[in-house]
């Protein structure tokens, strides 16, 4: 079908919600997406931090395939094998004792929310407010839409969810005073990906982490963009050296099968009993097989420190860029980098022009270039976008 053929159906009938690029891709290869005509793109979006392993990776096709043909879904109320071999490997050498699986972010994130409230109702303990930052992301559903430390995702949506408290991110005095008797968790990012890449302050994770512990209070880490390899640990609090209570996981764990995951450690991992929680495609045996794959590569292969080596080399060759007046700041972990740009010039044309020179990019928060190619990106691929992107910026007269 002809892309305007495509455009025109969507426009006419799929909900006004998304402002969509005008790109439609037939397939791709590695980092490499391709549209009709044939076209290469080298892609440092990789489904907003999702296509883990990028395209078309032989042993991730080939388990998808394989399962496919075998048992495509199965209800929870029987056993699945692809199910426990994902999450005996998920959890093994890990902190985490338990695991929900669902088929995103959002309702990683509601489990992890209906968890804690569980797990103080369980304790016959009154404790109910969950404390998040400003500018957090965590989801679209109402629950994960409150916990959103941005009021413009929210507004239309009022009344939304009681007893969820905002603290300016990084700044431990707030969060100091807002975490009281009542608090039954307090949850955060490592680094903010959709408010532009924002990272927390070293100490501030710490702090906030032994503030918890010192209060009772639960600490859950939002990993959904940061975990499953994305900072070169498997998880991004591995940085920190804290063990958060729970952890969410979805983005990069299917490697583009939707899954989500919400880890547990402790007696919080226990909270739920039979009949508490639930999920029709959770843990499904086709997003598993697919998940498998990903989390087999990072645990036993040598993926993990091939991210971080090249999440180095990203930053290095971006590190060239800050010569231009117009880069404020170069930040993130991994391969997940943000490269802030001041106003004076407009982060979504660049990623226009970026586009029209065959490399995809997007930017994020206050115009904040992202980059969170999948790991297969190759040196070569990332020496191509900075050549790409070097021109773009010294085409710009200021
Ligand atoms: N949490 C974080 C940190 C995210 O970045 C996102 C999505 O961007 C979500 C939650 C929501 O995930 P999903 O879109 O899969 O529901």
């Amino acid at each position: 079908m002809q892309k305007d053929k495509i455009k025109n159906i969507e426009n006419k009938y799929y909900m006004p919600c998304f402002n969509r690029q005008n790109f439609c891709f037939t397939h791709g290869q590695g980092a490499v997406l391709y549209d009709a005509a044939g076209k290469e793109y080298i892609d440092f979006v990789a489904g907003i931090a999702t296509n883990s392993l990028g395209y078309n990776h032989p042993a991730h096709v080939t388990a998808i395939a394989e399962q496919a043909s075998k048992l495509i879904h199965i209800s929870n109320i029987y056993y699945n094998e692809p199910q426990v071999r994902l999450i005996e490997n998920l959890l093994k050498d890990t902190i985490f004792e338990r695991v929900f699986l669902s088929n995103s972010g959002a309702e990683a994130n509601e489990c992890a929310v209906k968890l804690v409230r569980k797990y103080f109702y369980g304790r016959g303990e009154p404790r109910r407010k969950i404390i998040t930052a400003t500018g957090s992301f965590h989801g679209r559903t109402m629950a994960t839409l409150t916990l959103t430390g941005q009021p413009k995702y929210s507004r239309p949506y009022a009344p939304l969810l009681p007893q969820i408290e905002y603290v300016p991110f990084n700044d431990m005095a707030a969060l100091k005073a807002a975490v009281d008797e009542d608090t039954a968790a307090v949850m955060l990012e490592t680094i903010q990906g959709e408010n532009g890449v924002i990272e927390a302050n070293y100490e501030y994770i710490v702090d906030a982490y032994a503030l918890c512990k010192a209060k009772g209070a639960l600490f859950v880490l939002d990993e959904i963009q940061t975990g499953v390899g994305r900072t070169g640990k498997l998880f991004s609090f591995e940085h920190f050296g804290i063990q958060p209570d729970v952890v969410t996981l979805a983005k990069g764990l299917g490697g583009g099968v939707p899954i989500g995951a919400t880890l547990a450690r402790g007696a919080v991992a226990t909270a739920f009993q039979p009949g508490d929680h639930g999920s029709t495609f959770g843990g499904n045996p086709l997003a598993c097989a697919a998940a498998a794959v990903v989390v087999d590569l990072l645990k036993n292969s040598n993926l993990l420190p091939q991210i971080e080596a090249k999440g180095e080399y990203l930053r290095n060759r971006l590190r060239g860029l800050k010569k231009y007046k117009w880069v404020c700041d170069l930040r993130g972990m991994g391969l997940m980098l943000g490269m802030e740009l001041s106003q004076e010039v407009n982060g979504s044309e660049i990623v226009g022009k970026l586009a029209a020179n065959g490399i995809l990019l997007n930017c994020a928060g206050n115009n904040t270039l992202r980059f969170v190619p999948p790991y297969v990106i190759t040196e070569e691929q990332i020496d191509k976008m900075y050549e790409v992107l070097e021109g773009i910026f010294a085409s710009i007269n200021l």
